[in-house]
């Protein structure tokens, strides 16, 4: 009794604990990336479609590292959503819904029956909840040819998302799949502002010479001068995020000027952006954005796959994950990001005994900040930037803990620079100016060792 009376006074009196009761949660899940074909091809002791030349049979009932993900695998990570967090405020779902095979063998009906059973199943999950989805590059035919202006795939994709849209975003959505809601909570002010950047895709020949496609950035500069005179927050959601890819160096995904609008944008509006959340890597990491000045005024999230899939980008090596997905804990007044949970398949554990959804980490806990603010994940950058103990824990959940193997110098530098710089000039300025300062501390350490050895016969005698 007295344990439980203690317990008691330590809640109620715990600042902490006070701040996280009050605490809203919703799910990020991201890349799902269904491959229909996969439980047939392992029948047949035959290669998964998404693996292309370089896959053996598929063997693992729960999916393959080369390979996208088997319906057995997607069931399971919404039955494991379920049993975590049943009833969340709302649900992200940042797209990439087909597999990683070619066009041919897709088609405008494939993309949209393999939607619409993903859309099915998130639905089934969560009945009653509010779903924010975005679409992803894969979520086109042919992939990544989003147009700026009405397409058949956005009206049959707005028919099947009727049930989450608002009917103020339904021809929004029509016209060029964005759209911004206000969030459902009665206790918020927020809003949701979710956008099409994969009309930014540099493999986006529909929109490239265009200056604003589907005039998304014009809308987004309104509906955020509009937050700022509500007195709103707001969180952006998309797919394909700006900056580089932490993975490959000099790897960006966006072209060059809409890039710098996408920053511009941030910077001039930051003031009323709480986070942003997006997904594409597949990998776990964020981003971040400062004022002209150096100071930290945005984070944003990057969210694991659901598909494990090894990434066949040329220069990636060993570019797999285990499936992750997410819950953040935010301040449903302010928006704030207070704490994220990840968790995850292990998918070699899974295919030897049973599939076991595990949490992977928590923010606060892991990197030893108050919550997930602009401020705090600076921090955060500062610890993997200057401390190995944490750079080498940041690596291992950049993969959801597949590549464990250590992160040196110039795995910091891909991940560093990543991370701070989005833009495209600074981004090349901190490979550069890390690389060479990493190069000279090489020499002198060359140096140093050659006089240890010289050194070392007469100190041994
Ligand atoms: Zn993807
Ligand atoms: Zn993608």
């Amino acid at each position: 009794m007295q344990l439980v009376m203690q317990l008691v006074a330590l809640l109620l009196f715990c600042p902490l604990a006070v701040a996280l009761s009050g605490a809203g949660r919703f799910w990020h899940i991201t890349d799902l990336h269904w491959d229909p074909d996969y439980e047939a091809a392992a029948a047949a002791g035959q290669a998964c479609p998404s693996g292309g030349s370089r896959a053996g049979p598929a063997t693992g009932l729960w999916g393959s590292y080369l390979c996208d993900a088997p319906w057995r695998l997607l069931v399971s990570a919404a039955g494991a959503m379920r049993s975590r967090l049943p009833r969340p405020d709302f649900v992200l779902w940042t797209g990439d819904d087909t597999p990683h095979v070619p066009n041919e063998k897709l088609g405008e009906e494939k993309v949209l029956h393999i939607i619409e059973k993903l859309t099915s199943l998130i639905k089934e999950t969560f009945p009653d909840t509010k779903v924010y989805a975005a679409m992803g590059n894969h979520d086109f035919h042919p992939k990544n040819q989003f147009p700026g202006k009405e397409h058949r795939i956005y009206n049959r994709t707005a028919e099947l998302w009727r049930p989450w849209l608002n009917d103020t975003s339904v021809p929004l959505f029509r016209a060029g799949a964005f759209y911004s809601e206000k969030l459902p909570s009665p206790r918020t002010k927020g809003r949701m502002v979710v956008l099409n950047t994969n009309l930014y895709y540099d493999q986006n020949d529909k929109t490239a010479g265009e200056e604003d496609p589907g005039g998304q950035f014009q809308w987004l500069e309104e509906t955020l001068t509009n937050a700022s005179r509500t007195d709103e927050m707001v969180y952006i959601v998309g797919h394909i995020p700006p900056g580089f890819f932490e993975k490959k160096r000099g790897k960006p995904w966006f072209r060059s000027g809409f890039n710098e609008r996408y920053l511009k944008i941030v910077q001039k509006h930051h003031s009323v952006i709480a986070a942003q959340f997006f997904g594409h890597h597949h990998t776990d990491s964020f981003r971040m954005f400062y004022s002209d000045t150096g100071s930290p005024i945005n984070v944003m999230f990057l969210a694991p796959g659901v598909t494990p899939w090894k990434t066949t980008l040329p220069g990636v090596n060993n570019g797999a994950n285990n499936p992750g997905i997410r819950v953040v804990d935010y301040d449903p007044d302010t928006l704030q990001v207070l704490d994220m949970v990840t968790y995850y398949l292990n998918l070699t554990h899974a295919n030897m005994m049973a599939p076991t959804w595990e949490e992977e980490y928590r923010l606060r806990e892991a990197f030893q900040v108050p919550d997930g603010s602009a401020r705090s994940m600076q921090t955060v950058l500062e610890r993997i930037s200057k401390d190995p103990h944490y750079l080498q824990q940041y690596y291992e959940f950049n993969s959801v803990r597949y590549d464990l193997s250590p992160c040196k110098e110039d795995c910091r530098i891909d991940h560093v620079c990543a991370i701070r710089e989005v833009d495209f000039t600074k981004y090349n300025e901190c490979v550069k100016t890390s690389s060479s300062a990493s190069a000279i501390i090489n020499v002198w350490l060359l140096l140093f060792s050659l006089l240890l050895g010289l050194l070392s016969p007469q100190q041994v005698l």
